[in-house]
């Protein structure tokens, strides 16, 4: 039996806003699952939801196969690492950490090895005196997280928890957090907006949008499997490419060349005279004319390099593209590029309501 389960749950705010649409979920003990999507498609709600700190307006959420709706966090036991890290402002480090432990009636000896455990995993071992006023935000928001993570509890919840953090920072803090799982076995559910935290963090990762789900599935899933063109869009960075065009003779055409959709293996009959969209990853690509591919010809208008690799961005005609080369490869801007796709590599959308095409 799944150890958490989300029946058909809604929000509907007070002002009649709805927030979440029949979100449906079930979750295994010790999963690490991630809710991602843009700013306001209702991850914060759902997980508030989950913590017992939001009214479910509808549908049925039960832990171990018992309705929890009506239970509080306590109950349900939860605990919270929040974007912005609410310390004790008047106690310690150490007390801080502890904190959770003290109110559960731990004995001291545990409750110190707990603490310095915790501080030596998030590298707050030399700051265990200080108050949290003399740390910088990246430390307060380890302390957070220490504070949550001391406590055993079965529901592990984190709410953008390294949106306070600079980049190197959250690199850091990423493998971090995903190295305590793999120690403390927590079931967890982590918010982010951000597809790389997503990627890198999860076994499974849930991609919302306006309130309602659109995938499920582990990172490799939504990156070779997207359903639509909006999970296509959003994981992978650069993002896929996009180009709409029509399909005429059973063939599409871009930039003034032709590509016949038999060669792609994809039953698109049904398609005759009608838009889809074709996408293509940036790092599919390889340059030059290469066998089994649709051959494109650019110009290069700008290119960035990043060190492990470099980004083009191509224009051919008025379509805009980005491809992700080795930065060996780099091109002259302003020159001319050919490159290929892999028939392999092609992704189609219906153009009306983007839905890939298998
Ligand atoms: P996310 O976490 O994905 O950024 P939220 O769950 O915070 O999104 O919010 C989802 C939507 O619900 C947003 O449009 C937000 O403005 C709205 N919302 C959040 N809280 C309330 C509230 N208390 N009353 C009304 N609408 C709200």
């Amino acid at each position: 039996m799944a150890y958490l389960t989300l029946k058909n749950i809604n929000k509907i705010y007070p002002n009649g806003y709805h927030a979440v649409h029949n979100f449906n979920l079930e979750m295994e003990r010790g999963e690490f699952i991630v809710f991602v999507g843009p700013s306001g498609c209702g991850k914060s709600t759902t997980l508030r939801m989950i913590a017992g700190l939001e009214d479910i307006s509808n549908g049925e959420f039960l832990i171990d196969g018992k309705r929890a709706n009506e239970q509080g966090p306590r109950e349900r036991g939860v605990a919270m690492v929040f974007q912005s890290y609410a310390l004790y402002p008047q106690m310690s480090v150490y007390d801080n950490i502890a904190f959770g432990l003290e109110l559960q009636g731990a004995d001291d000896d545990y409750i110190d090895e707990k603490v310095r455990n915790t501080a030596r995993i998030l590298g707050l071992t030399d700051y265990l005196d200080r108050l949290p006023r003399a740390l910088s935000g990246g430390q307060r928001q380890r302390v957070a997280i220490g504070r949550a993570l001391i406590r055993k509890v079965g529901i592990f919840l984190m709410d953008e928890p390294l949106s306070n953090l600079d980049a190197k920072q959250r690199v850091t803090m990423r493998s971090e957090i995903t190295q305590i799982h793999r120690e403390t076995g927590a079931t967890t559910i982590y918010v982010t907006h951000d597809q790389t935290e997503a990627m890198t963090m999860a076994d499974r990762i849930v991609v919302m949008k306006d309130g309602y789900v659109q995938q499920v599935g582990t990172p490799r899933e939504l990156y070779f499997n997207p359903v639509n063109v909006f999970v296509a869009g959003f994981i992978g960075e650069p993002p896929m490419n996009f180009i709409r065009t029509r399909v005429q003779g059973g063939k599409i055409d871009i930039a003034g060349k032709s590509l016949d959709l038999n060669r792609l293996g994809k039953k698109l009959g049904t398609y005759e005279g009608k838009e889809i969209v074709f996408g293509f990853r940036p790092e599919a690509i390889r340059l030059g004319e290469q066998e089994k591919a649709f051959v494109l010809s650019a110009s290069v208008e700008l290119t960035e390099m990043l060190g492990d690799n470099t980004n083009v961005y191509i224009t051919m005609g008025d379509i805009h593209s980005i491809l992700k080369v080795d930065p060996h490869d780099t091109p002259e801007v302003d020159s001319d590029i050919v490159f290929s796709i892999p028939f392999e590599s092609v992704y189609l959308f219906d153009g009306e309501n983007e839905m890939v095409i298998d």
